[in-house]
């Protein structure tokens, strides 16, 4: 299978966790909502694509309707661990809107909750935008991406 361009620079733009189960963060553009942006040259000029839909569409070759919406089921706006698989962390729409409930149910065995459900839109970009960062200057160094995934960091200075 030969690999484009699109697809040869996004993958240097992800950092996968150390654990089996750990997220690949996007450590790209990332927009005003909180989630990332891939931008690619078209016939029509720069397109900005999701990266969780695009990495979706590379693992299972499947192109997604736009209706269709892919949902995190580990919480972080940055992860694109869209394999379509069993370790995936993005399901689409309907798949995912059961996941939740779900997890919704055992609520405490996701620690990432309390950081990215119920925050505004502000808060949300803002805390993406510093989890990238930190993932730009460090790689994923333990110490520092854990806590920012999760917030469990008392000496984390009070950004929001
Ligand atoms: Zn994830």
């Amino acid at each position: 299978m030969s690999v484009s361009p699109d697809e040869a620079r996004f993958w240097p733009k992800i950092i996968k966790g150390p654990r089996t189960n750990d997220c690949w963060l996007w450590t790209g553009a990332v927009g005003d909502d909180g989630y990332g942006r891939y931008w690619i040259k078209t016939a029509g000029g720069q397109q900005a694509l999701r990266p969780q839909r695009f990495a979706y569409l590379l693992l299972t070759g499947e192109q997604l309707p736009a209706e269709i919406k892919l949902m995190h089921s580990c919480d972080i706006p940055l992860c694109v661990r869209a394999t379509g698989g069993k370790d995936s962390h993005l399901y689409p729409g309907t798949q995912a809107d059961n996941l939740r409930d779900r997890s919704h149910k055992r609520r405490h065995a996701n620690a990432h909750t309390w950081r990215w459900r119920g925050t505004g839109r502000a808060n949300f970009a803002a805390q993406s935008r510093q989890l990238r960062d930190a993932l730009k200057e460090h790689g994923w160094d333990e110490s520092v991406i854990r806590p920012l995934m999760s917030g469990h960091d008392p000496n984390a200075p009070t950004l929001f």
